[in-house]
């Protein structure tokens, strides 16, 4: 990928990298998906937010299923702090993950122009896409848009009594969490809800039960932007086989003061500086071990990473198209 990185390096985004007249010393914008997919494969990175390169395809069964619940407890939530009734609310929230489903033209391939700076209906950019990987009905290993749906129900039944008081969704904060003479590190955190608890609070939707993996940049940053030391994933499961209270839980994830320091004092900055110098020599190179992940393989290694160098940007020109800019606020998942 070599030319390509040549011919774009200079318009890179994860280089949201500006020099400030401060001796040189670079301002770093990141967040976690950017992060995460640092850790897990550079490459990957390059392609997914300098590139901004998509999938023709869509997005996997999985993380569909996961956008529609997400859109419905967005607009749920959201109607709820409004005031509306819980049952109103419930419509809302049902209403905005049946438009997720069957597509919003006005928002879908939406690209901004002097004329038209937003999309005409309202929505944000591509904030309603429709789906292209999910059945009406679970067939196979897919889980239907139909069970999708039934299941926001069902959760909605679950919490019919529910003591939170949300008090804002899908927020993005940010926050200078790292400053040396070097770098500059701005951390922007999307949290999806937050309760009268104050804590941030996670969806994260599943179809196997799994145990939530501290590890995780997205939980650690969101305490350091909101000053706790606890994350509640709130989450939502898409098993046949389960009741309701099996799987609808929330579940904190605490963390020590000293864990929290560790990531924000040596992880971040280490990550940061390591972006720094691929942006500078244009090089993002491959990690092997990312290629096959737990929902299938990664986009990008059939079509491009697995052909040869010559040969790659071609592929990408067959597979790929250019998506939105990243920022938080787009979504939560990568490809
Ligand atoms: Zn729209």
């Amino acid at each position: 990928m070599s030319e390509v990185d040549e011919r774009t390096i200079g318009e890179t985004n994860i280089q949201e990298i500006v020099d400030i007249p401060m001796g040189g010393k670079k301002n770093v914008i990141l967040d976690a998906t950017v992060l995460s997919t640092l850790m897990n494969c550079p490459r990957l990175a390059d392609f997914r937010f300098n590139h901004n390169f998509m999938s023709i395809g869509g997005k996997s069964n999985s993380l569909e299923c996961g956008s529609i619940t997400h859109v419905f407890t967005e607009y749920y939530y959201k109607s709820i702090i409004e005031r509306l009734k819980r049952e109103q609310a419930f419509g809302f929230g049902i209403a905005a993950a049946e438009l997720y489903i069957r597509g919003c033209k006005g928002c879908t391939e939406f690209v901004a122009s002097q004329e038209l700076p937003k999309p005409s209906c309202g929505h944000k950019p591509n904030e309603f896409p429709g789906v292209h990987n999910t059945p009406k009905d679970s067939e196979g290993s897919k889980t239907g848009w139909q069970w999708v749906l039934d299941t926001c129900d069902q959760y909605h039944n679950f919490y019919k009594n529910d003591h939170w008081e949300p008090l804002e969704v899908e927020v993005v904060k940010g926050k200078v969490l790292y400053e040396d003479n070097e770098v500059r590190i701005l951390w922007k955190a999307k949290l999806d809800l937050i309760s009268d608890t104050n804590q941030a609070i996670d969806h994260k939707t599943m179809k196997q039960n799994r145990n939530t993996n501290s590890m995780n940049s997205q939980f650690m940053g969101q305490c350091r932007i909101m000053d706790t030391q606890q994350v509640i994933i709130n989450k939502i499961g898409f098993q046949t086989t389960l009741k309701p209270d099996e799987k609808f839980k929330r579940l904190p994830i605490c963390y020590s003061h000293a864990r929290l320091i560790e990531w924000q004092s040596e992880t971040l900055p280490f990550y940061a500086k390591l972006l720094l110098m691929y942006a500078e020599t244009g090089h993002f190179p491959p990690n092997y071990s990312n290629c096959e992940g737990k929902y299938g393989n990664c986009a990008f290694y059939e079509h491009v990473c697995s052909h040869d160098p010559d040969d790659r940007e071609n592929q990408i020109k067959l597979h790929f198209m250019i998506g939105p800019t990243w920022n938080p606020q787009n979504d939560d998942e990568v490809i």
